[in-house]
């Protein structure tokens, strides 16, 4: 821990007070994997991790960025010249909201920014979402561009999609952006529309990064998008949330093995998310296993994200917590991290079989985070 505050630290590094911080959280998904680019559904809760923006309004046209876990980097850029790709990777997701936010036309100004973060990086938990819902959210403010935290979700989304080449959807964003305290939010990616679920008193979210090292995600990641529409082209819809089981049925002599299982997973997992929300509601955690067990095997079997040792953790973690808990896989897939639903007394129960089994099986060492959902985009001027 710093002992300086974030307004002292951009005091020390600007030689000015910030106007203001502006906060964006990373994000847990209960249930609803690839879903969001198929237009289906997803129940994800945004967490107490938060990524934290301070900011001043410069008289330049720069934009000057240091981030306290890069302490010896400095990204700048002017905005005046064509926004393009720079040497640092964590300083080109400013360019990238930068680049999408003057493709929209917007009108930004130079500021000086201090960005800190207690949203652990690459572990599932969408750092790179909060990142960028952060300073979208920073320049609609300081720049008073009337975006909605809607719009400011979506041009997140482009940040990720047009400029760092990864073919997202809209949860990250979306859920980073209008998360609420306390309760996991029902999206229907066709729409936007969303609803809370209240996230049970006594219901844990434990979430567990693999620390399996993650490689080709981005090309794998996104060619799982690919056979996801050419899926749906075959079945004569715009996209897998328009199709049910019987039309996939009906078309499996036409689709390739690998497609059908894609959108097999896309079709059977938008259902479970609509059970799983009931379920969450009702605090029914027998239902609740079942369906996210269901989930997990559909995402090694049919869409094919899982690594050993994601499956690995997942065994170690139902078998601790048994009939008491319900756990798969979350986030993009291809290592990252698993989520356990569960009760407080059973935490130390998982980290204990984590500790006995994980490391003697994988080679690798998990960590365990205790998450509580938070609150979405917040602005707090000074
Ligand atoms: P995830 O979104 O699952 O955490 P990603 O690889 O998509 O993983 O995004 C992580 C990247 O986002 C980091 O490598 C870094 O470039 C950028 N990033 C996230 N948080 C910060 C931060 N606080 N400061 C600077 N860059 C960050
Ligand atoms: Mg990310």
């Amino acid at each position: 821990m710093n002992k300086y505050t974030l307004a002292q630290r951009f005091e020390q590094a600007y030689q000015t007070p910030a106007s203001g911080t502006v906060s964006a959280p990373g994000r847990v998904n209960i249930i609803g994997e690839f879903t969001d680019y198929n237009d289906g559904f997803v129940l994800p809760a945004a967490l107490t991790f938060l990524t934290q923006v301070a900011y001043c309004q410069r008289s330049d046209q720069r934009i000057v960025v240091r981030s306290s876990m890069y302490p010896d980097e400095v990204e700048q850029f002017s905005l005046t010249e064509p926004i393009t790709s720079g040497d640092s990777q964590w300083g080109n997701y400013i360019r990238a909201v930068v680049f999408v936010l003057h493709r929209a036309g917007h009108q930004l100004c130079g500021v000086d920014l201090l960005i800190d973060s207690d949203v652990p990086q690459g572990s599932g938990l969408s750092s790179s979402a909060a990142l960028e819902v952060a300073i979208t959210g920073m320049f609609n403010h300081v720049c008073q561009l009337g975006l909605s935290l809607e719009q400011i979700a979506l041009l997140g989304q482009q940040a990720e999609n047009d400029f760092m080449n990864c073919q997202c959807g809209i949860m990250d964003q979306l859920i980073s952006a209008t998360g609420i305290a306390q309760h996991a939010v029902l999206i229907d990616c066709q729409n936007l529309a969303s609803s809370a679920i209240k996230i049970p008193d006594d219901l844990n979210l434990v979430i567990v990064n693999s620390n399996y090292p993650r490689k080709l995600v981005e090309s794998e990641y996104n060619q799982r998008r690919i056979d996801c529409e050419q899926a749906a082209n075959i079945m004569g819809v715009t996209s897998l949330r328009h199709a049910d089981l019987p039309l996939l049925q009906a078309h499996k002599s036409k689709l390739s093995d690998t497609q059908y299982r894609r959108a097999h997973h896309v079709i059977s997992e938008n259902n479970r998310v609509i059970a799983a929300t009931t379920a969450l509601a009702a605090n029914d955690m027998d239902q609740l296993r079942q369906l996210m067990t269901a989930s997990h095997q559909s995402l090694k079997f049919d869409f094919e994200v899982t690594v050993p040792a994601t499956d690995g953790l997942v065994e170690i973690c139902q078998q601790a917590v048994g009939e008491r808990g319900a756990v798969r896989m979350t986030g993009g897939g291809f290592g990252g991290a698993i989520v356990c639903l569960c009760r407080a007394e059973d935490v130390i129960v998982i980290k204990q079989a984590i500790n006995q089994q994980y490391h003697s099986r994988f080679g690798l060492h998990a960590d365990v985070y205790v998450c509580q959902a938070g609150a979405g985009l917040t602005i707090n001027p000074n």
